[in-house]
């Protein structure tokens, strides 16, 4: 929205001295007291107006440029789609790196699990062995015994 000074055309800076008339109409304060100095009548409608009966009038301006609001907004708008795409994009690839990675672990626990069980199977292999050479020295013994056994009897 754009608002001049009929008395004078020129836009409306919000900083000006800008005063509104009992007939509802805008003016640089300057411009209407030096008009009302020749007529008592409102430049833009003809209607009464007298300098004391002029109120000041306050902008309230936003920061945002006005006219560039509407393409801000849609190029923000693309920006949020973009981004929204984008963070999709990235969390598919998660899940998919995710996947790929349990898999590849759960490989490794198969794996892993094999080597384990080879692992104890050698152990139990080892252990039986070791249970046999006990074995095989528990004969030993029992007929090292036993030949001693007999030798003492033949002896006496
Ligand atoms: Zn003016
Ligand atoms: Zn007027």
């Amino acid at each position: 929205m754009e608002l001049s000074c009929s008395v004078c055309s020129e836009l409306y800076v919000p900083s000006e001295h800008v005063v509104i008339t009992q007939c509802g109409h805008l003016f640089h304060h300057a411009c209407i007291v030096r008009w009302l100095q020749r007529s008592q009548t409102c430049p833009e409608c003809r209607a009464e107006c007298t300098a004391t009966r002029l109120i000041k009038v306050h902008f309230n301006v936003t920061a945002h440029n006005e006219r560039n609001r509407p393409a801000n907004a849609e190029r923000s708008l693309m920006e949020d789609k973009i981004d929204i795409l984008t963070s999709k994009v990235t969390e598919q690839e998660q899940a998919l790196k995710q996947m790929q990675e349990s898999t590849y672990q759960g490989v490794a626990d198969q794996v892993a699990s094999r080597e384990t069980l080879m692992t104890l199977l050698e152990e139990v292999r080892l252990q039986n062995t070791v249970i046999q050479d006990l074995g095989n020295k528990t004969d030993e013994c029992t007929v090292g015994l036993a030949d001693f056994l007999a030798n003492m009897f033949d002896s006496s």
